[in-house]
């Protein structure tokens, strides 16, 4: 079967305007030419630096943006496909219903006015799914399903902690019975011991609903666990994708590299010895990206070639590890270089 979503060679870029008359002087290519396939139950992560494109990328695909151009194609549930892209008006309020997003900051996304039963209840009334004690009841499955008690239904979001309100997001996220859910940084401004509680969380509501995730962090640890493949993405592209665990054993982006010497480590047996990659500057104005590979400034393997020349996405292994370098495959990459095990 066709995978549940499949954007190709996504585009959006946003006119910069100057001047009295509003002229167009150039653009912000905040997503460049996308192309990522999601299978059905599949959690794709998509990871890279604030200012990549990952958070425009994931809202251009709930079509909170209407894309600059390019295709985003999903599986209906009578089986058919349809261009998102392509979709406005009604047919495109049916969709959203199936496409659903938790974003990062729930202390500014909930409602503060509204006890949790209209913040979940709205979701249920809005989509004709329930009204009266029927939404009470579906707010209070709703509720458990995400670890909160139902008899504070009638409470205001500052009541709850900061994990709790991101569950409330999450159970709103569910009401209307999506099938994909896009995570904005869901997690980013949580303890990191309710990180994990909320990421398993997920992963349980993933197995119970069947659900398909788009996981969108800046931090890979973040996305190892409950990822099944990993999209790194530098200034609006793709420069790597990869199975979970080649990304971490084996990545072939210098890129991807040195996102990963960032990560910490998890065993106390490991400890960093001598040097690690550090990342200078920052991520480039994707109003102005260098010319030739957009990462080239930051390159520790930088060639004249990388100043010139684009490097397409490429996939390099039979198992579809796709990589956008033009020495991926004689680049010998080891992030973890500086690190021993001393038992
Ligand atoms: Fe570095 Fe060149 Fe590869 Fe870009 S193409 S990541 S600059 S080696
Ligand atoms: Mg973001």
């Amino acid at each position: 079967p066709s995978p549940l979503l499949e954007l190709n060679d996504l585009r959006m870029h946003f006119p910069i305007r100057k001047g009295a008359f509003r002229r167009v002087v150039g653009h912000v290519k905040a997503v460049d030419g996308v192309s990522l396939r999601v299978e059905d139950g599949e959690t794709l992560g998509i990871v890279g630096e604030s200012g990549c494109g990952k958070s425009t990328l994931a809202r251009t695909v709930l079509r909170i943006y209407q894309p600059t151009s390019g295709e985003i194609r999903y599986r209906s549930r009578s089986g058919g496909t349809v261009d998102l892209a392509a979709l406005s008006g009604s047919a495109l309020d049916e969709i959203h219903r199936d496409l659903r997003i938790v974003f990062q900051d729930p202390q500014s996304s909930l409602n503060p006015r509204l006890p949790v039963i209209d913040i979940i209840g709205e979701v249920l009334g809005v989509n004709g799914i329930a009204k009266g004690r029927e939404l009470e009841h579906r707010v209070a499955d709703l509720m458990q399903s995400v670890g909160l008690r139902p008899e504070y239904m009638h409470r205001y979001p500052h009541a709850f902690s900061g994990g709790e309100r991101q569950r409330i997001g999450i159970a709103r996220a569910l009401a209307s019975n999506p099938r994909l859910v896009i995570a904005d940084e869901a997690v980013s401004a949580l303890d990191v011991s309710v990180q994990a509680q909320t990421i398993n969380l997920l992963q349980d509501l993933q197995e119970q609903f069947g659900l398909t995730y788009l996981f969108v962090a800046h931090d890979l640890s973040v996305v190892r666990h409950i990822s099944d493949n990993i999209a790194v993405m530098y200034v609006g592209r793709v420069v790597e994708k990869a199975p979970t665990e080649q990304i971490f054993s084996r990545p072939l982006h210098p890129y991807t590299e040195a996102l990963l010497s960032a990560v910490p480590i998890a065993d106390p047996r490991m400890r960093r010895h001598g040097q690690r990659i550090r990342l200078a500057g920052e991520v480039a104005d994707p109003a102005h990206p260098p010319p030739g590979c957009a990462f080239h400034p930051r390159c520790r393997y930088a060639t004249e070639l990388c100043k010139q020349e684009v490097p397409g996405l490429r996939t390099v292994t039979a198992d579809g590890h796709a990589v956008a370098c033009h020495y991926a495959e004689s680049l010998t990459l080891n992030p973890f270089a500086d690190r021993i095990i001393p038992e």
